[in-house]
């Protein structure tokens, strides 16, 4: 049977924007200021600053997305330690840590945790009735992998 884990009330929210997004986050944070006070917020470094100055409140802050900031939320999200990744990345413009960003999109499906690439997708998890509620989510099994024959 596929192993579960359980996502609590207050959920572990990770919070990315890529500079010319920093905006666009920035506000939908303030206008959701309310519910995201429920939960626990994370950040890369700059994301993290500006999100506690905007929404006057506490932010776990991790390096710099390029400084190794998203490999630190990469990290977490391998261990179970995050529950929605919210990551604003730009799509009009490469960025010199590509390879990072990469990693932590294919993380974040790898793990199977809930993952907002915009606005719209953020708005429809964030009122999601899963949201105040408990819910049991499934571990993706890469016991097969781990266990293959080399
Ligand atoms: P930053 O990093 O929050 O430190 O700007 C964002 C990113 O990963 O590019």
């Amino acid at each position: 049977m596929a192993e579960r884990r359980i996502i609590k009330v207050r959920k572990r929210i990770a919070l990315v924007a890529h500079d010319n997004k920093k905006k666009d986050l920035s506000d939908w944070a303030f206008y959701n200021r309310a519910e995201l006070a429920r939960h626990e917020l994370m950040a890369t470094g700059t994301t993290g600053k500006m999100l506690e100055e905007r929404l006057d409140r506490p932010v776990q802050k991790l390096l710099s997305g390029p400084l190794g900031g998203d490999q630190q939320l990469g990290a977490l999200i391998a261990e179970g330690k995050v529950d929605v990744l919210v990551f604003f990345w730009d799509p009009m413009e490469a960025q010199p840590h590509d390879s990072d960003v990469k990693a932590l999109l294919r993380l974040g499906v790898a793990w199977n945790i809930l993952l907002a690439c915009d606005r719209a997708s953020a708005d429809f998890i964030l009122t999601s009735p899963l949201m105040q509620e408990e819910y049991e989510t499934i571990i993706p099994d890469y016991s097969g992998y781990l266990k293959r024959k080399l």
